[in-house]
């Protein structure tokens, strides 16, 4: 089944122009996702195609009108469900989110520009509100595209390989282990001598005890979350010691 991913913005040239190159842009070609983008200034309802207008009760900036956002949502034939805003206030977009999202058929996101949405619009035309950091954009589409990029390469037939995104830094709660390619000695700092033993057993023992090493170091919350350390990873840790790596800023 082909996961449908509509995006309402106005600025659809700049969610087609990425969503057409690199990873995303195969997987179109492959069918993996269809993406299908709105410039919802078209359901704008005035003679000068208006899409915002001044804050009720003041303020700087202008805000989203209702009429162009939920025409369009209310108007675009097989739009996907369900209906998320990007929005600064929203929870915070994850790998687990991203997950859900890719274990459906599809999903809208709005994209905001200016002061972001009436709040109408997300009263009644939004299931969810999806922040991608805090951190405030000048508007929803990089927000878009992290979420859609996110999805698409965790679906079957995305990646070159599917095994790419089955080890990655937060699957199963863990930063991703230290990768190293040639050449074996750079500058003094060599690769670890495991990672060139031919030993899969022993190169997989390391590679967990890394992940657990620096997932304990940076985001012990993560750790927290996976219920602690179980026994086969507590021996682990007592069998490979935590990388020192060097940084060439010291
Ligand atoms: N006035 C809004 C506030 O303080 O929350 C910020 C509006 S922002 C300048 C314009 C649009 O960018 C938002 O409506 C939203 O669509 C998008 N945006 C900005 N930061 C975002 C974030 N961290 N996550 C998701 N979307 C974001």
């Amino acid at each position: 089944m082909t996961l449908r991913i509509d995006v309402l913005s106005l600025f659809p040239d700049a969610i087609r122009q990425y969503a057409s190159t690199s990873v995303l842009g195969r997987a179109n070609e492959r069918r993996v996702f269809e993406l299908h983008v709105h410039d919802f200034r078209d359901a704008a309802t005035d003679v000068h195609r208006s899409v915002d207008d001044a804050p009720f009760g003041g303020g700087a900036g202008m805000v989203l009108r209702p009429e162009p956002l939920l025409g369009t949502l209310e108007t675009t034939p097989g739009l996907a469900h369900p209906v998320i805003a990007l929005t600064p206030s929203g929870r915070t977009f994850n790998h687990e989110l991203a997950r859900d999202l890719a274990g459906l058929t599809g999903f809208t996101l709005l994209c905001g520009r200016y002061e972001g949405f009436d709040q109408r619009i997300l009263d009644v035309g939004v299931d969810d509100e999806v922040s991608v950091g805090d951190f405030v954009l000048a508007g929803g589409e990089l927000a878009a595209l992290c979420v859609i990029e996110s999805v698409v390469r965790l679906l079957p037939g995305a990646l070159g390989n599917d095994e790419s995104s089955v080890h990655e830094s937060f699957a199963d709660n863990l930063l991703e282990y230290p990768q190293y390619t040639q050449p074996a000695e750079f500058r003094g700092m060599t690769v670890p001598e495991v990672l060139r033993s031919g030993d899969h057993g022993r190169i997989a023992r390391w590679r967990l005890a890394q992940s657990l090493y620096r997932t304990m170091q940076r985001r012990p919350d993560l750790i927290e979350r996976r219920g602690g350390l179980s026994e086969q990873e507590q021996d682990v840790l007592d069998e490979f010691q935590p990388l020192d790596a060097p940084r060439a800023n010291g």
